[in-house]
């Protein structure tokens, strides 16, 4: 057995790496979950020497762990550390990693790059001899930025590991509330009765965000919200809401239920997108921390019609779910940081309170800022003279019931998994494709139909037609 294993993370020095990825390492090492022989070595294009590296990782950890941060933690984990530099497109990178690698075995390569680099390192790392029989690769999303483009990343990854060593990461995958969906939908029997048509009325999907488009112009442009949020982690979301219960915790059982939602959705093309979609792009304006730019004055910027918000409504064809729509919206520049999904459930057939005293009834999962499930129910005031109702929230908080000192990073768990070979918290192949089916489809009728992105002020909740789109059928988005 080799004496050291490595954990390669390509795309070292970037923005994933250091706000998500070193601390949740730190983490993992700070509860003793990384074996004593694990190394970490950094590989990106910037000329740094291992001290140099070393000393971003730390400035890091400092600003993302806060009070967790603990000298001792450090030095055990800055041991593990170590840098190679290079572009991934050459070779060179490759020749210092195999030089530094030779006796090691290498449990995962975590490619934290652009999605245009994911088919290269893959081809390097299995020319190179990089790839053991252990190896996994795990990728960040998104996996291309259409069918096409993914097909091409996953063949090359596919020549490189076989599927079931290639970890799909998305990161909303290892929140705690999502995988309570899970428990609270399949543990209970509460809720699966009226978990259909016959008693949901409609389901919001929310990820609203309040930075801009930050550094990240030139990538964000070629995407778009539609490419870097829905088509992933929203349709996730809707995932996990929408599917049948599979038929026990296998990855594989729930990937399949996954792809069976994703295959229900109904197309949404060139004659059906000026009805059920809305686009929209952030001009200048006012949010809490002072005015800001519009997307086209953003560092790095010009004039574009990539769309920063997206609303849209979604049918599952299902016999659950028939006649029941999924409403999901994102967006930058938004008044709130917030991610949710909010199910509401119908009406009372028949209300024996005045009718002004009726409020539906709504299950709430909420991701950021903080992550909770509640329930509103209605409830009598206790005053003496009249009967009045007031809606009031059940705390499902099952976190809270758990609570240690602090939260976990999504994260951690994704790589502790990933390390230890678990594809539950991943997505399979066909997952990204079904959804890029549906997604490429609504980017083609965009383009047929010409239909741009329309203009909303920076603090506002987007275009006022992605209002219209759930008032049409009487509902107004959750605030
Ligand atoms: P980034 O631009 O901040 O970092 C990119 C990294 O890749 C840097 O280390 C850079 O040196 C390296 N790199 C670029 N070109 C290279 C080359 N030719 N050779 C070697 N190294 C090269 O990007 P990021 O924000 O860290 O995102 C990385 C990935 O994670 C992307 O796929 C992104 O979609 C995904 N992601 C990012 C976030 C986030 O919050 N930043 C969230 C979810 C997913």
């Amino acid at each position: 057995m080799a004496d050291k294993q490595a954990l390669v993370i390509f795309g070292a020095t970037g923005d994933l790496a250091l706000k998500m990825i070193y601390p949740s390492l730190y983490f993992l090492d700070m509860e003793g979950h990384l074996a004593d022989n694990l190394i970490v070595v950094g590989a990106a294009r910037s000329e740094l020497e291992d001290n140099a590296f070393i000393a971003k990782v730390h400035d890091s950890l400092v600003d993302h762990a806060g009070a967790d941060f603990r000298e001792d933690v450090w030095a055990r984990f800055a041991g593990r550390l170590s840098y190679c530099a290079g572009d991934v497109t050459q070779e060179t990178p490759y020749r210092g990693l195999n030089e530094r690698l030779k006796d090691c075995a290498i449990p995962l390569h975590y490619l934290s790059t652009s999605p245009d680099f994911f088919g290269t390192i893959a081809g390097h790392l299995k020319s190179a001899g990089l790839i053991r029989p252990e190896t996994r690769i795990a990728v960040e999303k998104p996996i291309g930025r259409d069918l096409k483009t993914s097909r091409e990343i996953e063949i090359a990854l596919e020549q490189a590991v076989p599927e079931d060593r290639i970890h799909r990461v998305d990161h909303y995958l290892g929140k705690d509330t999502v995988q309570n969906l899970i428990a609270l939908r399949f543990a209970n029997t509460l809720f699966e009765p009226l978990w259909n048509k016959d008693s949901i009325e409609h389901v919001q999907i929310t990820v609203a965000e309040t930075v801009g488009v930050e550094r990240r112009w030139s990538y964000y442009d070629s995407y778009g919200a539609l490419r870097d949020i829905v088509q992933n982690h929203m349709l996730q979301l809707l995932c996990l809401v929408a599917m049948e219960p599979p038929p026990d915790l296998d990855a594989n059982s729930v990937h399949t239920e996954k792809v069976k939602v994703l295959r229900s959705l109904r197309p949404i093309g060139a004659a059906e997108v000026e009805r059920e979609t809305v686009r929209g792009q952030y001009r200048r304006g006012f949010m809490e921390s002072g005015a800001v730019p519009g997307y086209s004055e953003e560092a790095g910027g010009g004039t574009s019609d990539t769309e920063t918000f997206v609303a849209l409504r979604a049918h599952i064809d299902n016999w659950r779910w028939a006649g029941v729509p999924f409403f999901l919206r994102t967006g930058k520049r938004l008044p709130t940081r917030s991610t949710q999904i909010v199910v509401q459930f119908k009406p009372v057939p028949h209300s024996i309170f005045h009718r002004t005293m009726n409020a539906p009834n709504r299950l709430v999962i909420r991701l950021q800022p903080q992550e909770e499930i509640a329930l509103q129910i209605m409830n009598k005031t206790p005053e003496l003279e009249a009967v009045r109702l007031r809606p009031v929230t059940l705390d499902l908080n099952l976190i809270d019931a758990f609570r240690t000192t602090r939260r976990r990073i999504a994260y951690e768990r994704l790589i502790f998994d990933a390390l230890n070979g678990s594809m539950f918290l991943f997505v399979r192949r066909d997952e990204v494709e079904s959804a890029w089916t549906w997604i490429d489809r609504i980017e083609a009728g965009w383009k047929e139909r010409d239909m741009r992105p329309l203009p909303y002020t920076a603090g506002t909740w987007g275009p006022s037609s992605s209002f219209a789109l759930t008032e049409r059928q009487g509902y107004s988005w959750v605030e």
